[in-house]
């Protein structure tokens, strides 16, 4: 059986699972079984992917820096990226603005009819609250130290580690060629073993999909998504208009690959960015498929999909900007014109600025919230179908980054 055939029919087996299990999620001996048997299974295979991020995105994007600048192409291939990372983030916050005042999903709902949990929205506070002013922000994207940055790059901190590596990658190729090519051997090793270790890890694929996606389901049910099912339709509608509009039009006028050939080709990592909820955990797969079966260039795939999976959020962009918008309906909040073009253009940047790790795009919209004057419990109203609209936001994502990726490759094969 092919690897997506395997992983889909993990991924629907799990949800079946979970759905038909959650009438009796109070049963001791099924709590136990999920949380000493199931939970572990698939936080082994996340970590086992975790554990390779960080030297990844580090040897990837030095490497590819290197050799971009090697041949005078890091210049074009930034300033594509950037045109095609604005371009697309743009498009998927307007098209789910436009949708949530449309179909106004929040006005007229009942707020009390839908659970909220103290706790987890306390957390999101503190986190929100740590939020530091811009220019503070922007000068913590330089470290003051690349190991501490490297040991919470996936606590916040990606950011600063990619700007290192860019700039080690781009001072190295300022060196002689015989002084850096020992690097370069050893980045190139130690980029091979991370990929090996990701293949060992793939072996544990299909039952880790399972026991991901089996807790959500389990967990929440399915009534949680008919309880807010209006604004799920809309989020889930958005992302799906982005990905078969936005990319397949983008494909078409910048490159001469037929959108659902690529697609297809793409489906393992669909399934696989869905039952991670994690950019960065779907990043060491990604990458392999776009060296191997996109035919990107080496050095583009590194450098796009690297930075692409913390910078180029489309998905989130677009489930921030309903998200808010949507609380404002619910609470009553009127927005002027004004406001709303802040939220569009705060969701743009806050595609930039989210960790790609499951529900990283939370304490920036409790931010945005707080900005417009919704109430802080806002956040409890949408937090028992975040997992599953994490889900399908982070696929996006993981979509995005891939079709800027072999858009940008397409422009600097045809030039
Ligand atoms: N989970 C998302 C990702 O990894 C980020 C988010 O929107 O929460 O891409």
């Amino acid at each position: 059986m092919k690897t997506h055939h395997r992983l889909l029919l993990s991924l629907l087996f799990g949800i079946c699972t979970g759905l038909a299990l959650h009438p009796y999620a109070q049963l001791q001996w099924l709590q136990n079984l999920n949380h000493y048997l199931l939970e572990p299974i698939g936080q082994l295979f996340l970590r086992l992917i975790f554990m390779v991020v960080v030297p990844m995105v580090m040897s990837g994007l030095i490497l590819g820096v290197f050799q971009l600048s090697n041949h005078q192409g890091l210049a074009k291939v930034s300033r594509r990226t950037l045109f095609f990372t604005i371009l697309a983030s743009s498009a998927s916050v307007i098209i789910g603005v436009s949708l949530v005042n449309l179909a106004q999903p929040g006005v007229g709902l009942e707020i009390t009819q839908i659970s909220s949990d103290s706790n987890s929205i306390a957390k999101i506070q503190t986190n929100a609250a740590q939020a530091k002013p811009i220019v503070q922000s922007l000068l913590e994207i330089i470290p003051k130290n690349p190991f501490t940055a490297a040991s919470q790059a996936l606590d916040g901190e990606m950011l600063a580690l990619m700007f290192f590596s860019l700039a080690f990658g781009a001072a190295l190729a300022n060196r002689q060629a015989n002084q850096t090519s020992r690097w370069v051997e050893l980045l190139e090793e130690c980029y091979a073993a991370c990929l090996l270790i990701v293949d060992a890890a793939m072996k544990i694929a299909p039952a880790a999909v399972f026991t991901l996606v089996f807790q959500s389901t389990f967990k929440f049910g399915y009534q949680i998504l008919f309880s807010l099912g209006f604004y799920v339709l809309i989020v889930v509608l958005g992302l799906l208009l982005q990905q078969t509009l936005v990319y397949s039009l983008l494909l078409k006028i910048f490159t001469r690959i037929k959108p659902l050939t690529f697609f297809r080709q793409c489906r393992d990592i669909y399934l696989y960015a869905f039952a991670t909820a994690s950019s960065n955990a779907t990043l060491p797969r990604s990458l392999e498929l776009a060296e191997q079966q996109l035919n990107i260039r080496p050095e583009i795939a590194r450098f796009v999909l690297t930075i692409g999976s913390t910078a180029n959020q489309n998905g989130t962009a677009l489930f921030e900007g309903i998200t808010v918008l949507f609380l404002a309906q619910v609470y009553g909040v009127d927005l002027s014109l004004g406001q709303q073009i802040q939220i569009v253009m705060m969701s743009i940047l806050a595609g930039i600025g989210t960790a790609g790790v499951p529900g990283g795009s939370l304490p920036l919209i409790m931010i945005l919230t707080q900005q417009v004057g919704i109430p802080a419990e806002g956040m409890g109203l949408i937090l028992g179908v975040d997992r599953f609209l994490d889900m399908c936001r982070t696929t996006l994502n993981v979509s995005g980054d891939l079709v800027i990726a072999a858009l940008v490759n397409a422009q600097d094969r045809d030039n």
